[in-house]
């Protein structure tokens, strides 16, 4: 038996992962930082639930030791994320970028991971198929925002592409770490979700399709690599 916990499954890509993973047959939890919106998630799809809040060490603390207690995690999807947006939806321009916009990004799509990853590590060293799928995007590529021919390319925020970057260099550094762990980044895409005010142009099930299949790799899969629907990313 599978066991996973998916951060941030609430709602949107999260929730849909979870969906899909229970019909796979894993145990999912449902990580949600509001125990309430986590646990009538999880009844709606036969998942287990977890109050867990990435910026919060004794709420990621205590998720760990209870998931611990009922028998340990094989796959960890570090899903959760925000993207501050302005209250129209627009995305902030690099001039009116401040230090509180990046540390409130980064404390959840970056310090949150790390979090996450350092508590639930303990428990993916006893898993004899251990996995880690960190929710990346396609704006953390370097090689996208920098390139003028890329859809990428208009992209003007600061904060939220960073913080996937930093997220995809978690990824690597990880994977060398833990080279017994499949640790992956992917990209879903752009998917109607709140995150992006449900402008996505994709829906949640095509969106949440990289993710199930990262999750669901075997001991022979790829490690360190950072993929979407159709294959590698340029980093
Ligand atoms: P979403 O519908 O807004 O879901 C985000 C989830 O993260 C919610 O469950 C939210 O919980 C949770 N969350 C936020 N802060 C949290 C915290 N501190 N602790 C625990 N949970 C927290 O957005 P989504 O589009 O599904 O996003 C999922 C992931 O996909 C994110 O990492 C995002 O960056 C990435 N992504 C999305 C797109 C896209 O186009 N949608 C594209 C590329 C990557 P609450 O309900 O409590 O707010």
């Amino acid at each position: 038996m599978t066991t996973t916990l998916i951060t941030g499954a609430n709602k949107g890509l999260g929730f849909e992962s979870a969906r899909r993973l229970v019909a796979a047959g894993h145990t999912v939890y449902i990580g949600a930082r509001d125990a309430e919106r986590g646990r009538r998630a999880a009844e709606q799809i036969g998942a287990r639930s977890v109050q867990l809040d990435v910026t919060d060490d004794a709420s990621v603390q205590a998720a760990a030791k209870t998931i611990g207690a009922d028998g340990g995690l094989d796959v960890l999807v570090n899903n959760a994320g925000i993207e501050v947006r302005a209250e129209d939806n627009s995305i902030p321009t690099a001039g009116d970028t401040t230090a509180d916009e990046m540390r409130t990004v980064f404390d959840t799509n970056v310090f949150g991971v790390v979090r996450v990853t350092h508590a639930f590590l303990p428990l993916l060293q006893r898993s004899a198929a251990p996995v880690v799928v960190n929710v990346s995007s396609g704006l953390a590529s370097l090689t996208g925002l920098s390139s003028p021919d890329s859809p990428a390319h208009f992209y003007q925020a600061v904060a939220y592409p960073s913080s996937k970057t930093a997220v995809n260099m978690i990824t690597v550094q990880y994977a060398k770490a833990f080279p017994d762990m499949r640790i992956n980044a992917v990209e879903p895409g752009f998917t109607a979700t709140d995150l992006n005010g449900r402008t996505g142009t994709q829906t949640v099930e095509e969106g949440a399709e990289i993710i199930v299949r990262m999750a669901q790799l075997g001991p022979d899969g790829p490690t360190g690599g950072y993929f979407d629907v159709n294959g590698p990313l340029p980093w």
